[in-house]
């Protein structure tokens, strides 16, 4: 199995340039950490061939690295050589309800200690972005039932061995169990083991569900795991205040410190146009977590031209000078690429 997984669709050199992390790179990692060997086209036409499929290299320069999460800025990745993993045996899932993010963060912990790296996946649904999901999906039924918690947590456990040889529904139980009589166990509300692909469901039905509900701007976000709370409570604190009419639907891969935020609003209640909004309320959201929180302001999609002028604001003088010259000696006459790294 190709242990990236995401709910999309994506080709090999799209992800190997956005260094596509997934719903699992709590696990296996993202593509940096699975890219074995690639080939890339240079822009005078030239081929450099890096094929090979070595898992150890300390000769050097790792050149492959440097066309991952650039953005196809210094060649076109024609070939490349991914890491496979053998294919889980079973999996176990739960959706757990938790009242804060300091409980989503015990339990995270809690669950890295009493379960190790069966531990696949730990995805967060906050009660915004989960009410639009059975608001627009009436065959998905809510666990919870109308009362959201405040956080919803997808876990899920995986390994390649028999159920005789480690009953995994059986470890999750009683790993959440033994939480739950401990102290964070108090900020969970409610245990719902369910079948891995109806639970997953849910969770893959979120981001389409906003756009049913009005305008969206979605901001990729990661920051270090301990800020996630600062992070969405920062950015509720803020849309609080000065944009009432707004609600932060945030969702993502808290295993890794990735967030999905999503302010959602309709545009018949905004005193002020849609792009303009967007354009006044990314920069804001972003310094929040560049500046305060030391994150990044794109966790999934590279730079692209979307994010250019983030770029130029937060990347240091002496990474962009790098970039330059890598760039003058692939790319002299700028032809590849849909970003200025340097
Ligand atoms: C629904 C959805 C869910 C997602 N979930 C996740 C997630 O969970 N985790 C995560 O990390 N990411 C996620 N992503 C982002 C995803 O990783 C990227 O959108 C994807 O990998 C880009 O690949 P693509 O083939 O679609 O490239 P495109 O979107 O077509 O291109 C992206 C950029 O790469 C360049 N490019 C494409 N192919 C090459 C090539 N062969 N050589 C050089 N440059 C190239 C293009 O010029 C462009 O600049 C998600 C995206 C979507 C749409």
């Amino acid at each position: 199995m190709f242990p990236i997984d995401l709910g999309a669709d994506p080709t090999i050199g799209g992800m190997v340039v956005t260094n596509t992390g997934g719903t699992r790179l709590l696990r296996y990692g993202d593509v940096r950490q699975n890219l074995l060997g690639i080939e890339a086209v240079l822009a005078d036409g030239s081929v450099l061939d890096l094929m090979t499929a070595l898992r150890k290299n300390n000769t050097g320069l790792d050149a492959k690295q440097l066309f991952v999460g650039t953005s196809g800025t210094f060649g076109v990745v024609t070939r490349a050589l991914l890491r496979v993993v053998p294919r889980p045996a079973q999996r176990a899932t739960a959706l757990v309800g938790a009242r804060d993010g300091a409980t989503v963060l015990a339990l995270l912990a809690h669950l890295e200690r009493a379960v190790g790296d069966v531990l696949t996946a730990f995805e967060v649904i906050s009660a915004d972005a989960l009410a639009p999901v059975f608001r627009y999906q009436p065959r998905l039924r809510s666990p919870f039932g109308a009362a959201l918690p405040q956080f919803a947590v997808l876990v899920e456990l995986s390994t390649t061995l028999p159920t005789e040889r480690l009953p995994l529904d059986d470890l999750l139980e009683s790993a959440l169990g033994e939480l739950v009589e401990g102290e964070p166990g108090e900020g969970i509300s409610e245990i719902f083991p369910g079948k891995p692909a109806e639970l997953w469901e849910i969770r893959h039905h979120v981001s389409e569900s906003h756009r049913h509900e009005g305008e969206v701007l979605g901001l990729d976000i990661s920051v270090p795991r301990s800020s996630l709370p600062a992070l969405v409570d920062g950015a509720r604190a803020l849309v609080a205040e000065e944009y009432p009419f707004i609600r932060v639907c945030d969702f993502g891969h808290w295993g890794d410190g990735g967030v999905h935020l999503n302010l959602v609003w309709r545009a018949e209640d905004a005193p002020r146009p849609t792009a303009e909004l967007k354009r006044e309320l990314q920069p804001r959201i972003y310094e929040l977590a560049v500046t305060r929180l030391r994150g990044s302001y794109s966790a999934e999609h590279g730079v692209g031209p979307h994010n250019q002028l983030f770029y130029d604001r937060y990347t240091p003088d002496v990474v962009k000078t790098l970039c330059r010259a890598v760039k003058a000696q692939l790319d002299p006459m700028g032809l590849l690429g849909t970003a200025r790294l340097g």
